[in-house]
């Protein structure tokens, strides 16, 4: 078998999420959410994207260098959305 599993990280809270036939989200204020290969969340350069191979899931999570290349340009842009709410 050779599939990949989309995983994401929530730099917020930390939280590991792993794609699923089930909405999943992490439970903070950033909202980091997966669905179906969708991803949702309040700052999406709050949110780590990694491929996991599930040959490989004793090394720890790397991106891929197209993630990380998407992640700078959202950097760079600086985009910048609903920012969590403080109460
Ligand atoms: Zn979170």
């Amino acid at each position: 078998m050779n599939s990949k599993k989309l995983t994401i990280q929530c730099k917020v809270c930390g939280t590991l999420l792993e794609d699923s036939p089930k909405p999943k989200s992490c439970g903070c204020p950033n909202q980091t959410m997966i669905y179906k290969d969708k991803i949702s969340g309040n700052d999406l350069s709050k949110i780590i994207i990694t491929q996991k191979e599930l040959t490989e899931d004793s090394k720890p999570v790397r991106l891929t260098k197209e993630d990380y290349a998407w992640q700078q340009a959202r950097r760079d842009r600086k985009v910048k959305r609903l920012s969590y709410e403080v109460r």
